[in-house]
C-alpha cells in the first residue's frame, strides 16, 4: 500500500506505483482534466511522475501558479513547433515561461513581422486541434549532445554542455516531429492550450549580452478558456495607456537616446523638475529625522572595492575604468553602492557610544552594470539616483532604528501614493548559493536572519520570504513593487549588516571604555529617483499629484488683449511659489484646454473679458472638474491650501 496525503490533510491509498495522471483521474475525471502538474512533496513534477512510496501529493491546475507555468511552457513548446514547421532553418533558444505568460527565443534572418505571427498563430492552432501527446525521454549527456548536434541547434548543445559535468541524464520531451531540450513539467498532450495569443517580437541577445547574438523573441500568453484570454489582452490593453516607457516619453519626461547607450534615460525638464522635488523634500524629511547629509565621490580605486567585498562579490555588476587584472597599472571602479564611502564618515575620527546612531544621509547617483535584455524604461537602468543612507548603531539599537527606517519609508512611499500597492519581501541568502556570492559563515547568517525576523514579527508586519534575495552582507527588507505590467521590482530596501564594519575597521569606544565593532543599517526612504518617478507615471496614469506637478498652473488667455491681466497673475502665482504658465498661442482658446487637458495639468484658468471686468479667473481642476470664478486672491489661496496638504 502507498499513502497519499493531500493538501486538506485527507489520505489517499493506492494498491501499488501508479502514474500521478491515474492517481488524478482515480480522483475525478474533471480534476484530471483541469491538472497542469503535481506537487510531490512540495516539488513540482509532471503528471507523467510515477508515484511508488508514500508522500504528499497535491494537483496543480491552471487557478495555482506552478499549473499556469506548466501550461505556459507547452505552449511555448507548441509556439516553438509551429516555428519549426514553418521556417525550418530557424534555430531554438529558450522558452521559459514568464510572470504574466512565455516567450520564445530564435535565431532567425530577420525577426518576425506581424502578418508572420498570424500564420505560426494559425499553425499553432493545428498542433493543438491536433492534440499531440507529449512523451519524455532521457539520454546520457554524451547522446544529448550528439543528438542536439544532429538536430542542428548550436543554442541548445551549449546549455547541454553545461550540465553535462553532472553526468546526470539530460531529459527530453517529444510531441510529435517536434523534439525539445527540457526539464519540464508539461502538459500530457498539447489539446487543452485552447486560446493563446502572440503578442510581439523584439530582439534580446543570447543570454542578455550584447557579446552574443541578437535573437528575436516571440512573447505570447495563453488559458485554457477564450473569455480568459480576452480579458488578459484587454487589460494589457489598458496597461499600455498607464505604461511610463510610452506615456513618460510622450508627456516628455524622459527620452532615451541610441548613441548615448541602453538604460541611461535623459531626463527631459519636466521629469528632472519632478525628480529636483522628491529630492528637496526627502532631504528636508531626513534632516528633520536626524540624518546628516554627505556628499562623497562617484568612484574609487579599485583597492578599496577589494576591502568592501565589492570587488570579490559584484565585479560582474560594476562598471570598472582600467584593465581590473593588470595589477600594476591604476583601475577604477564607479561605485555601484554608496556605502563603503559613507563609511570613511565615520572614520573621520575617533567615535564613542555617544555618537551612535550616527544617522548619514546622501543623495546618490550609482552605477549597475545590468544585463541589457532586463533594461525597461526608468524602472531599469544603468545610472540612477537613490536616498541612500546607512545607520551605524550599537547591537542594541538595532530594533528601534531599524523600526525608525521601515516608518520613515513607508511616510514617504504613503506620501507619494505608493504605499497602497506595495508589498514587503523577506531577502535570505541561500546556503546552497554558487561560491563567492556571499560573505560571512553560516552562523553568522543565522544570527543576522533570526535577529531580523524577529524585529519583523515584532512589528507585525506581513511579508513574504525571497530566498537567495539577500544582499552579499546581510539579509534585507525589501518593499517591492508592480509594474502595470505585473512585473515587480524592488523600491525601497532596509538592510542589516553586521560583517562590513569590521573589514573597514570601523570601532566605537563603549560605556566600559572597551572598543566595539558596530552594526550597520543600509537603506533607501523612498525607491530611486528615476524608478519611482515611473511608478507615479504609471499610478496617476502621467497626471501628477498638484505639489509634484512640474507645471500646476496653465493661465489661457481668451485674447491678447487680456494678456496684461494673465502676466499680472502669473507674477503672484510666482511669488506665491506656485509654478505656471501663460499659454500665449494664437489658438482658441477650446484648443488650449484641451491641450491642457491632455497634458494632464493639475489646473487651468480661463481669462476673458469677463474675468478682465469682474478681475476674477475661471478655474478648473484636473480632479475637481470646473470650480467657476473666484478673485485671485481667493485662487492662490486655494493653491497654497491644496500644496500644504501633502
Ligand atoms: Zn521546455
Ligand atoms: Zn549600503
Amino acid at each position: 500500500m502507498i499513502k497519499l496525503t493531500l493538501p486538506d490533510g485527507s489520505a489517499r491509498e493506492i494498491e501499488a506505483a501508479q502514474s500521478a495522471a491515474e492517481i488524478v483521474k482515480g480522483i475525478g475525471m474533471g480534476l484530471y482534466k483541469a491538472a497542469c502538474c503535481v506537487k510531490i512533496n512540495g516539488e513540482v513534477k509532471d503528471l507523467r511522475t510515477v508515484i511508488d512510496s508514500d508522500c504528499q501529493f497535491e494537483v496543480c491546475t491552471f487557478d495555482s501558479i506552478d499549473g499556469k507555468k506548466t501550461f505556459w511552457h507547452t505552449a511555448s513548446h507548441i509556439l516553438a513547433q509551429a516555428v519549426k514547421r514553418l521556417y525550418p532553418a530557424a534555430k531554438l533558444a529558450i522558452g521559459p515561461a514568464i510572470d504574466n505568460g512565455f516567450y520564445y527565443d530564435f535565431d532567425l534572418e530577420k525577426p518576425f513581422t506581424p502578418e508572420e505571427l498570424e500564420k505560426i498563430e494559425a499553425e499553432m492552432k493545428n498542433i493543438v486541434k491536433e492534440g499531440i501527446e507529449l512523451e519524455k525521454f532521457e539520454l546520457s549527456p554524451a547522446e544529448a549532445i550528439a543528438k542536439l548536434k544532429e538536430m542542428d541547434e548550436p543554442y541548445k548543445v551549449e546549455l547541454c554542455e553545461e550540465h553535462a559535468d553532472k553526468g546526470e541524464p539530460i531529459s527530453f520531451y517529444k510531441q510529435g516531429e517536434f523534439i525539445d531540450l527540457c526539464a519540464g513539467p508539461h502538459l500530457m498532450t498539447t489539446a487543452p492550450v485552447k486560446a493563446f495569443k502572440l503578442i510581439s517580437c523584439t530582439g534580446a541577445y543570447w543570454r542578455g549580452s550584447e557579446k552574443n547574438k541578437m535573437l528575436s523573441r516571440v512573447y505570447a500568453t495563453a488559458y485554457p478558456k477564450a473569455a480568459d484570454l480576452e480579458a488578459d489582452l484587454k487589460q494589457r490593453e489598458e496597461a499600455k495607456l498607464r505604461d511610463h516607457n510610452k506615456l513618460g516619453r510622450e508627456l516628455e519626461y524622459f527620452t532615451t537616446v541610441d548613441v548615448i547607450g541602453q538604460g541611461l534615460p535623459v531626463l527631459l525638464p519636466k521629469g528632472a523638475r519632478v525628480v529636483q522635488l522628491l529630492q528637496r523634500w526627502v532631504e528636508d524629511v531626513e534632516q528633520k529625522h536626524g540624518y546628516l547629509l554627505t556628499k562623497t565621490p562617484l568612484f574609487a580605486k579599485r583597492e578599496f572595492f577589494k576591502i568592501s567585498g565589492h570587488w570579490d562579490h559584484y565585479l560582474d555588476g560594476m562598471f570598472i575604468m582600467g584593465d581590473p587584472y593588470d595589477e600594476e597599472k591604476e583601475c577604477f571602479a564607479l561605485r555601484p553602492m554608496t556605502c563603503p564611502f559613507q563609511y570613511q564618515v565615520f572614520l573621520n575620527r575617533q567615535r564613542s557610544y555617544r555618537d551612535l546612531p550616527m544617522r548619514l544621509g546622501e543623495t546618490s547617483t550609482l552605477f549597475r552594470k545590468e544585463d541589457s535584455g532586463e533594461m525597461h524604461g526608468l524602472i531599469r537602468v544603468r545610472q540612477f539616483t537613490i536616498s541612500e543612507g546607512h545607520l551605524v548603531l550599537r547591537p542594541e539599537q538595532l530594533e528601534e532604528e531599524f523600526k525608525g527606517c521601515l516608518e520613515l519609508a513607508k511616510y514617504m512611499l504613503g506620501t507619494v501614493g505608493l504605499l497602497e500597492d506595495c508589498t514587503f519581501r523577506f531577502s535570505q541568502w541561500d546556503p546552497a548559493n554558487p561560491k563567492n556570492k556571499y560573505e560571512g559563515t553560516k552562523e553568522q547568517w543565522d544570527h543576522a536572519q533570526d535577529v531580523m525576523g524577529k524585529i519583523l514579527d515584532h512589528l507585525g508586519l506581513e511579508y513574504t520570504i525571497g530566498i537567495d534575495e539577500a544582499a552579499f552582507y546581510g539579509p534585507k527588507l525589501d518593499i517591492q513593487y508592480k509594474n502595470v505590467y505585473g512585473k515587480e521590482d524592488t523600491l525601497v530596501t532596509i538592510q542589516i549588516d553586521m560583517l562590513l564594519a569590521q573589514r573597514f575597521g570601523m570601532e566605537y569606544v563603549d560605556v566600559d571604555g572597551t572598543k566595539k565593532t558596530p552594526y550597520i543599517i543600509h537603506r533607501t526612504s523612498l525607491g530611486c529617483y528615476e524608478r519611482t518617478l515611473a511608478y507615479m507615471i504609471e499610478k496617476y496614469a502621467g497626471a501628477m499629484p498638484l505639489w509634484l506637478a512640474p507645471e500646476q498652473v496653465r493661465i489661457v488667455p481668451v485674447a491678447d488683449r487680456h494678456l496684461d491681466f494673465c502676466n499680472e497673475l502669473m507674477s503672484k502665482l510666482e511669488a506665491a511659489g506656485i509654478r505656471a504658465t501663460i499659454d500665449d498661442r494664437a489658438e482658441k482658446v477650446g484648443k488650449k484646454v484641451r491641450d491642457a487637458r491632455l497634458e494632464k495639468l493639475p489646473v487651468w484658468v480661463t481669462v476673458g473679458d469677463k474675468e478682465v471686468e469682474s478681475n476674477t479667473v475661471s478655474v478648473s481642476s484636473r480632479r475637481e472638474g470646473d470650480l467657476g470664478s473666484m478673485t485671485q486672491g481667493e485662487f492662490i489661496a486655494k493653491l497654497l491650501q491644496d500644496v500644504s496638504g501633502l
